[in-house]
């Protein structure tokens, strides 16, 4: 697992009795503009710990390995699920994807703030195994802007970009699982509203 042993980010707080925070799960369909809103919010409040996610899925222009993914093969994702070493994973049109559980795990024992931007399968996983996770339902502003950004993405294929159409409807109807909603009418706006939820108290 490419993680880089010189990262500080788990370094602990400065105050030992800093309480823990909670770790925040970003779900929402395919092509609402998750990654997006994430980044955003990184660049603003690095603070936050955004968790990197392992995936088959080969890279798309511009993205790099260790940054937006790490990108692994068949097998290499096989042994991870195999040893118990992703706190989630799921399979997602026709690839896999799995967040790494102990940098995780460090974290919150660090007293760092956790973001998870993963798939409602994933989700679902991580409600089951840690109750006291925070979740935020990323919506569209309706369901032909949704059409329309992932049609105009233009970086995959008719079948799979019908594919996430097809998940997207499931996603959004899974809405009221979750603790809160955020409508991604503006970036700013939603990174605003995801940060306050994201460095709210554990409760
Ligand atoms: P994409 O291929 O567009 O980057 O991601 C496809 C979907 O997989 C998105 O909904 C994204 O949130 C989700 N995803 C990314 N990483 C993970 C992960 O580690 N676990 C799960 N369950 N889903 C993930």
């Amino acid at each position: 697992m490419p993680i880089d042993p010189e990262d500080r980010s788990a370094a602990g707080p400065e105050d030992a009795g800093a309480p823990e925070r909670r770790l925040t799960v970003l779900s929402g369909p395919s092509g609402v503009g998750k990654s997006t809103v994430v980044k955003e919010l990184r660049a603003h409040h690095p603070e936050v710990w955004l968790s990197v996610s392992v995936t088959t899925r080969a890279p798309r222009p511009g993205e790099t390995d260790g940054v937006e993914y790490f990108f692994v093969g068949a097998d290499e994702f096989e042994r991870m699920v195999a040893e118990g070493s992703l706190l989630e994973w799921a399979e997602f049109a026709g690839n896999r994807y799995g967040t790494p559980r102990a940098p995780v795990e460090e974290r919150l024992r660090a007293g760092v703030p956790v973001l998870l931007e993963i798939d409602l399968q994933g989700a679902r996983q991580v409600r089951e195994s840690m109750p006291d996770s925070f979740h935020v339902f990323l919506a569209p502003p309706s369901w032909e802007e949704l059409v329309r950004r992932l049609t105009g993405r233009g970086t995959e294929a008719p079948e799979v970009v019908q594919r996430r159409l097809d998940a997207a409807r499931v996603e959004l109807a899974a809405e009221k699982e979750f603790d809160a909603t955020l409508v991604n009418t503006s970036v700013e706006n939603v990174r605003d509203e995801l940060l306050a939820l994201v460095l709210a108290p554990k409760v």
